[in-house]
């Protein structure tokens, strides 16, 4: 769908514009004022995170970008999870606290895009290859592009400890088996020579 190799971190701007869907920041709206951008930036910074807005037809996300970026990497994938999971909005929001109107969800629906976005993030058989390797939290969380606590939240979520207790040692060896090798260009991981198998994921 998105022509990416079968294993490799996928950034939610690429899944976005698969799915056709605009992903901008306050400042790229056009006509939004100026005073109004950085409201919404600064003021209301912890407020809001990302919001998907109907126009003309099309799906937009307006995201915060005062965020971290593995922050808005789960905003924008939350986003779009909404839409994959073809959620009806349980009310449009009329325009008010932020300029245009917006889409809101009931919890069920909120629950499920949280879910599915975390998994397009970060997928079971990509975090349990990881694993198998060895890399640490914050190593996860570099080369998928996702915060700590995600990395944190999937790996409680999944129930992936006891699994890879089970096959830790016995795939020792599989690393360094011979294959289609995978780096993160221009990652710390890349230039340390992580190398991910496609057959871990
Ligand atoms: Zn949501």
């Amino acid at each position: 769908m998105v022509g990416l190799p079968e294993i490799a971190p996928l950034p939610a701007r690429v899944l976005a514009e698969a799915m056709r869907v605009a992903v901008l920041g306050p400042r790229d709206i056009p006509g939004l004022p100026e005073a109004v951008a950085t409201q919404l930036l600064f003021e209301f910074e912890k407020n809001w995170s990302g919001v998907l807005i109907p126009v003309n037809g099309e799906n937009v996300i307006v995201h915060n970008t005062n965020h971290l970026p593995e922050r808005q990497e789960s905003n924008i994938m939350h986003e779009l999870a909404h839409l994959l999971c073809k959620h009806k909005p349980a009310r449009i929001v009329p325009p008010g606290r932020f300029p245009w109107a917006s889409r809101s969800y009931d919890c069920e629906q909120e629950e499920q895009a949280a879910w599915l976005g975390g998994c397009l993030q970060l997928p079971r058989c990509a975090l349990l290859a990881a694993l198998k390797r060895r890399l640490n939290n914050p190593a996860i969380a570099e080369f998928f592009g996702a915060s700590v606590e995600m990395v944190r939240f999937r790996r409680n979520m999944t129930g992936i400890e006891p699994e890879l207790a089970r096959l830790t040692g016995a795939t020792a060896s599989m690393v360094e088996s011979t294959g289609p090798k995978l780096r993160r260009k221009g990652s710390k991981l890349a230039a340390t020579g992580l190398i991910l198998q496609p057959e871990l994921f």
